[in-house]
């Protein structure tokens, strides 16, 4: 299986015609409530690219963890590995989106605090069966350390997405096969930290090529409506994403990190499993949602023409 050991947040957004002043009260003209994670995500678009995936997440003991489990189990994904914590809530974005398009977002960790690095120790079991380990910058950075520490032990693929940016040890980030960040969490891993904005995907190609076996084993780089570029020891790669129109792209970074770990763990090459998720990522951009804009496998095939 992909066992991705991941945050999960439920996401309630409040659509207003412009944000409130401090000690204001409004009234919002809609209201969503949703799953959010990147992690929850993650483990949601792997599963729907085809992947086996055991979820490793905590969740509160209220009505948010009831929504997450239902969530994912409507999904498929397994749930075995979902606890239930008495004393935090589950991991919460409260977003409002203004009409204007711009948002503002509270993220409280809550439950996934509890995904410490006695958890990893815990769950070594479950890690050595792993085809691949997957997981994010929201977690914990002493847990992310020792997640990639005991897969290195145990010679499994570990995959980080390092979003949002966190202050992972770099021995970490070495063992990462790959790590995957957008252009902003490169920089701020000092991937690119030279390169003018606007730079092209052949121009990023090479920037991934030369962070390969200094800051980590592989690295891609996701560029949006250009696509993404990656890099490994055997080469290095662009893959352009279609021009399509976009109408929401939320979750299109934790649909393509899903898709990439999927297909990676069927042992598809990393050219290849890119290829697959920016055709995933740009099929995402164009359906409203989050996880509800990830599309069937055959649908994601064929769209990178595979
Ligand atoms: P994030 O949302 O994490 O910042 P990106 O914006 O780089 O990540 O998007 C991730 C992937 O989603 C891209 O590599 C691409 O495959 C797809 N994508 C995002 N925006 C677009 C777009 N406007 N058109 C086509 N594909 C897109």
């Amino acid at each position: 299986p992909t066992v991705v050991f991941g945050s999960l947040n439920v996401d309630s957004t409040s659509y207003v015609a412009a944000f409130p002043a401090p000690g204001e009260t409004i009234l919002a003209h809609g209201f969503r409530v949703a799953l959010g994670g990147k992690g929850s995500n993650q483990a949601v678009a792997a599963h729907v690219a085809g992947a086996s995936v055991d979820l490793v997440a905590r969740v509160g003991a209220d009505a948010s963890g009831e929504f997450a489990l239902t969530t994912l189990a409507a999904f498929g994904v397994s749930t075995d590995a979902v606890m239930r914590v008495a004393d935090a809530p589950t991991g919460v974005a409260q977003i409002t989106v203004a009409d204007s398009g711009e948002n503002t977002v509270i993220v409280t960790g809550g439950a996934n605090l509890a995904l410490t690095p006695a958890v990893v120790d815990a769950e070594r079991a479950r890690l050595a069966g792993a085809a691949l380990v997957l997981t994010q910058g929201e977690l914990p950075v002493d847990t992310i350390e020792r997640l990639a520490a005991v897969t290195a032990e145990l010679g499994v693929r570990f995959v980080l997405n390092l979003a949002p940016p966190a202050p992972v040890a770099a021995a970490a980030l070495r063992h990462c096969d790959p790590l995957v960040l957008n252009e902003h969490e490169a920089r701020a891993v000092g991937i690119g930290t030279d390169a003018p904005m606007g730079a092209t995907l052949d121009e990023w190609r090479a920037i991934a090529a030369s962070a390969v076996g200094v800051v980590a084993r592989s690295v891609v780089v996701t560029l949006g409506a250009a696509g993404a570029v990656a890099a490994s020891a055997d080469g290095s790669w662009t893959a352009p994403a279609p021009r399509v129109t976009a109408v929401d792209t939320t979750g299109a970074g934790d649909g393509f990190t899903g898709t990439l770990a999927a297909f990676l763990a069927e042992g598809r090459p990393l050219d290849d499993a890119v290829r697959i998720a920016v055709a995933a990522g740009a099929l995402a951009v164009q359906a409203r949602g989050t996880v509800d804009s990830y599309s069937p496998r055959a649908a994601v095939l064929a769209a990178a023409g595979l």
